[in-house]
């Protein structure tokens, strides 16, 4: 596009998490707002925002690659070239050398501050290149448009932000501190979702399960109190939330898992590391013992709740003893499913300057061992459901003719074949396990 032109149409494209993949909506919503239309499948756009993630090893790098195939791919026979703008948490945490390195950004924008993205995007068609990477304490929030579509599952920020300074992490120097939205703002965006075809809500936060609020009497109400007033809007079927802290796991929030229906039975609740010295060094302020007891609890409301977690292999200092005790926490457990990372060091974060960085060769060898044991138990879990009768909410057409895909309570993927829509929420009977999916027979559509 030549500058002085607003563009017409745009694409995002989201790296990372699920937090990530929620701004992304917002900001195509925004755009949207301002008469820019989505380009069309394998259309070039003339806007491109690259919503970028910056928790693991090159991010940066793969912002510059991306920057340079739309370069390149993109230039038009008119010589114009789209215009790209860089958000989310490289924007954030590298905003300056972008622009300095790459003279075809023009605008680069911080997780904080996208609801500007408008006022932006005319700087930038005027020729400008701009940069806003503040983190402002008013929320961004109530700035964006409401929302008007979704499918049949969406997400939902509730809380952003994290004061918990694990050292090996950049979420609170990229996000900012700790911050909830304002129960009444949430309980509107829900009661949109649903009107707009969301039948199942998955609440978001870098520590959701630290979010805090007032009831209508002005009450202080934690997230449990907020799932509560959340599961009377009534053709609302399913809530989950994730990421959620150990430490904040309040006893309000274990019983809402035995009390709450429309709560599904499926708890992610990173560990990290089975050890307590490594555990001490990240900072991370739980314990296994302390962890493995708030499972207990967990599963003593809700027995047959599906487990899931995070770790980070390799660790600095991580011996081969105290990786040993990982794996040891995880015959333990039995997770249900899982992410394993190897450890990457963060610019900026404590562990990057830690003596006794461990060499790539054995964190390669160490997360193998893991995700191997991880998988095992994932497919043992998978075969365990095996005759159960559950509903599944459907999400997507699957390849074949007639097939459908959807998820089971307990966050697993299913096929089968039948009559049904998007959107329904149906009864199937669980009947062939594979390590990442399962198999089942329809019995019936649920109309409740
Ligand atoms: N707040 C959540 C918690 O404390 O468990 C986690 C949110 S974090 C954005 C998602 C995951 O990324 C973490 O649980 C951790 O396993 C992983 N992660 C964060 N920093 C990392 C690093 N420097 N290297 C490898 N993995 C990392
Ligand atoms: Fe990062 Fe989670 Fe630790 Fe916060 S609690 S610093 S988001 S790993």
């Amino acid at each position: 596009m030549r500058p002085t032109q607003i563009p017409k149409t745009y694409r995002v494209k989201s790296f990372g998490c699920q937090m990530n993949v929620y701004d992304g909506d917002r900001m195509a919503e925004l755009l949207a707002e301002q008469g820019i239309q989505p380009a069309a499948e394998g259309e070039d756009a003339d806007l491109v925002v690259l919503n970028t993630c910056h928790i693991r090893e090159k991010a940066a790098e793969k912002v510059y690659s991306d920057i340079g195939r739309i370069v390149k791919d993109w230039g038009r026979e008119d010589g114009s070239s789209p215009l790209i703008a860089v958000a989310g948490c490289v924007a954030q945490a590298e905003g300056e050398e972008i622009m300095a390195r790459a003279p075809a950004v023009k605008m680069v924008v911080g997780p904080q501050a996208y609801h500007r993205l408008p006022e932006m995007l005319r700087d930038a068609a005027a020729g400008k290149r701009v940069t806003d990477t503040d983190m402002p304490a008013e929320t961004k929030f109530g700035a964006l448009p409401k929302r008007r579509r979704s499918g049949p599952t969406a997400f939902l920020t509730v809380q952003e932000g994290c004061d918990k300074f694990c050292t090996y992490c950049v979420v609170p120097y990229t996000r900012g501190a700790e911050v909830s939205r304002p129960n009444a703002d949430l309980i509107d965006e829900a009661k949109r979702l649903v009107e707009s075809g969301a039948r199942e809500i998955t609440l978001l936060g870098q520590n959701v399960n630290a979010w805090t609020g007032e009831n209508a009497k002005g009450q202080p109400i934690g997230l449990d109190g907020l799932i509560r007033e959340l599961a009377e809007i009534p053709d609302l079927a399913r809530i989950r939330y994730t990421t959620s802290h150990p430490n904040d796991m309040t006893e309000g929030l274990v019983a809402a898992h035995g009390e709450i229906g429309k709560l599904m039975p499926f708890l992610h609740l990173p560990v990290q590391a089975g050890n307590d010295r490594v555990l001490k060094a990240m900072n991370r302020s739980h314990t296994v013992e302390s962890y493995l007891r708030i499972l207990e609890q967990v599963r003593a409301v809700r027995p047959d709740i599906a487990l899931s977690g995070d770790f980070i292999v390799g660790f600095p200092g991580e011996t081969d003893a105290e990786f040993e005790d990982t794996l040891k926490l995880v015959d333990a457990v039995g997770y249900a499913q899982c992410f394993s990372f190897k450890y990457s060091p963060r610019p900026g974060t404590p562990a990057a300057t830690m003596d006794d960085q461990i060499p790539l060769a054995v964190m390669d060898e160490r997360l193998q061992r893991l995700q191997t044991t991880l998988n095992r138990d994932q497919y043992a879990f998978n075969k365990a459901s095996i005759g159960k009768t559950c509903d599944v909410l459907v999400e997507r057409k699957g390849k074949h003719p007639g097939q459908w895909l959807g998820k089971s309570p307990w966050l697993q993927s299913v096929h089968f074949t039948g009559e049904a829509q998007v959107g329904d929420l149906v009864t199937v009977e669980l009947t062939e396990a594979g390590p990442n999916s399962i198999a089942a027979r329809l019995l019936d559509t649920v109309t409740a």
